[in-house]
């Protein structure tokens, strides 16, 4: 196999990695496929040809967030412990952030034989800085999911030079709710230059010396993917053709600038090296009973909505259709009216109510019974009433519609019993509620009446759960595989790469590419 040949995008350049990982997050397989197909991003279509590649597949009814934790451990979530974004815990009713500051189990480069090797990670999604490494690591610089840490950098001057060298990240927190049509425009524009400046970080890094593994992410997929799906998606509600027909495609935007980096730094890596691409998961429209899914909750079991919500929806509707100049002044007041909202959720009423939401972000929504002897303050006694009660819920959830299409919005009611929560860190919920794909245009039953869709954030694109990965070394072939491969097997097939020993990983090393 010859992925180094002229015809290539490798140059011939002087090995820089033996191993290189090469991570995007959250990077739609579909749509990667269509525009590798039609020219739109020829690198990809390049590696494509050379590399053996093919699906990643991640858990069902998980968080998106366990994905590059279950790639940087070797292990899934029973063993890290990165469920969900917001947690419940149970003895004050209260949802909190799941912070990792630590992890229950390291990083697979940090295992006992790897201290000698030179090793580089840039920009892991949810991985602590590691003082110490034999090389470097920098957290958090221009990342999506970066849980209020600061950037961080091993060694300590790295972060002068990055900040120096770099500057800061160009786009901040993406999660902006009624970006104006100008603001779109400038957000992908933003977007495009983190791609850039990321590829140039990475490249001078790469060159700066010999690495036996360098492994960087990029995530702009991300953002673009929650914030602007409405714009190329026609069946969204919230599509607009002016909009679509003057802004194009800022998706289509952004995998461009990824495809540019992936060109650029291709060129580094030599010979025997090997290059491995993976995104973790992909991105669709997102689910409009999630957002709601509370108020659907207070609505079956008769208990008034959270103050706030109605209004915020009508804003909404209403900025939407409001020029630029006037969506510019108003911003201030609608991103304090929304962090109120969001608040307030978080906050809860939950001890005074029968059952209430738990947020497991993604194409799922938890509901946790309030129950007698478990909870503190629990209404509903165990065995009859809870019967009664959860038969009752479930049914009413069957009853929910679009109200556009008047399909089912939900897809199938999960008893916990059937989802394996070991070394789950918050209070689990008692089902989980699976949402059919498609976003509403409002949703409605005999029970619930109407509730128009909100998108919490400004997301209208959310978490799918499958991804792709690609690999071009000395011992690969080219070909898709036929077996899907975990994210938990990249931790032992880098060790089997790099003749390192891995010890125990929840993963199976992937001979296809080894
Ligand atoms: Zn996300
Ligand atoms: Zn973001």
């Amino acid at each position: 196999m010859s992925y180094h040949s002229e015809e290539t995008l490798l140059g011939a350049a002087t090995l820089s990695a033996k191993v290189f990982v090469f991570g995007i997050d959250t990077m739609e397989p579909r749509l990667l496929s269509e525009w590798m197909s039609d020219g739109t991003l020829p690198t990809f279509a390049s590696l494509r040809e050379s590399a053996t590649w093919g699906d990643v597949i991640n858990p069902p009814r998980r968080f998106s967030g366990a994905s590059w934790p279950n790639f940087y451990t070797g292990f899934g979530p029973g063993r890290h412990g990165q469920y969900a974004r917001v947690m419940f815990d149970e003895r004050n009713y209260q949802l909190g952030g799941y912070r990792p500051d630590h992890d229950n189990v390291p990083a697979f480069w940090l295992r006992e034989s790897w201290s000698e090797k030179q090793i580089a990670v840039i920009n892991m999604p949810y991985a602590p800085l590691h003082e110490g490494l034999s090389g470097l690591q920098l957290v958090d610089w221009g990342v999506h999911d970066n849980h209020d840490r600061a950037i961080q950098a091993w060694p300590n001057a790295m972060l002068h030079e990055v900040l120096s060298r770099f500057g800061g990240d160009p786009v901040g927190n993406c999660e902006i709710a009624d970006r104006s049509f100008l603001e779109f425009g400038e957000f992908r524009d933003r977007l495009i230059r983190r791609v850039r400046a990321k590829s140039e970080m990475i490249c001078h890094y790469l060159e700066s010396r010999q690495w036996d593994l360098f492994i960087s992410v990029l995530d702009e997929t991300h953002c673009v993917g929650h914030q602007t799906w409405h714009i190329f998606d026609p069946t969204h509600p919230f599509y607009d053709r002016e909009v679509a027909n003057t802004l194009g495609n800022p998706i289509k935007d952004v995998y461009v600038a990824i495809d540019d980096a992936l060109a650029s730094v291709m060129k580094f890596i030599g010979d025997n090296g090997t290059l491995v691409v993976i995104s973790s998961h992909g991105m669709g429209p997102a689910p409009a009973g999630e957002q709601v899914f509370d108020n659907i909750l207070r609505r079956i079991e008769g208990v008034a909505a959270i103050r706030g919500m109605g209004a915020i929806t009508a804003v909404s509707r209403v900025l939407r259709a409001t020029p630029d100049w006037a969506q510019k002044l108003l911003k201030p007041a609608r991103e304090g009216f929304s962090a109120r909202v969001t608040e307030k959720f978080l906050e809860g009423d939950r001890a005074e109510r029968h059952y209430f939401a738990i947020p497991t972000g993604d194409l799922n929504s938890g509901v946790r019974i309030n129950l007698a002897g478990r909870e503190s303050q629990g209404r509903v006694h165990p065995g009859e009433h809870h019967d009664a009660v959860a038969s009752h819920l479930i049914e009413e959830l069957h009853q929910l519609r679009d109200g556009g299409t008047g399909k089912p919005l939900v897809a199938r009611v999960v008893p916990s019993e059937e989802i394996d929560f070991t070394g789950y860190a918050g209070s689990t919920p008692d089902f989980i509620v699976e949402w059919a794909e498609k976003s509403p245009k409002w949703i409605e039953s005999p029970t619930v009446g109407r509730i128009e869709p909100v998108y919490i954030r400004g997301r209208t694109g959310d978490h799918r759960m499958d991804g792709i990965f690609f690999c071009c070394g000395p011992a690969t072939d080219p070909g898709e595989l036929e077996t899907p491969v975990h994210l938990e097997d990249f931790a032992p097939t880098i060790a089997r790469m790099m003749s390192l020993p891995i010890g125990e990983t929840d993963g199976t090393p992937i001979d296809a590419i080894l």
